[in-house]
Parts: C-alpha cells; sequence; structure tokens
C-alpha cells in the first residue's frame, strides 16, 4: 500500500476519513502510513485547539 500523505510505500496504512462537517467540501478517505496517520491525528487536535488562531506561525 502507498501512504497518500508521504507517498512511502508501507506494510500497514490507516484510512482516516475527514468527517462531515469539519470540511463540507473536501470529505474523502485518505491512506496513510502510522506516521502520517499520527500526525493527522494531532492536526486535527490542534485545529479544535488552535480555530481562532492564524494558520502558522513562524518562530525564530
Ligand atoms: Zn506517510
Amino acid at each position: 500500500m502507498k501512504c497518500d500523505t508521504c507517498g512511502q510505500e508501507t506494510e500497514e496504512v490507516k484510512r482516516v476519513v475527514i468527517h462531515k462537517g469539519y470540511d463540507k467540501t473536501r470529505v474523502r478517505a485518505m491512506y496513510n502510513c502510522q506516521q502520517c496517520y499520527e500526525a493527522k491525528e494531532k492536526t486535527k487536535v490542534y485545529n479544535l485547539v488552535a480555530a481562532a488562531e492564524p494558520a502558522e506561525t513562524v518562530s525564530k
């Protein structure tokens, strides 16, 4: 299987479904390797916590 996020071949992929209501225009399933799956899970939590903040903050 191939990870949709990093394109890396991996033995195990996890299917990540973006929930309806979370992003109406992009409800789709993606296959991710373990690493990307965990990264996406963190991103979801991050988005919930920081929804009102800028998308990205650059710190020096
Ligand atoms: Zn990946």
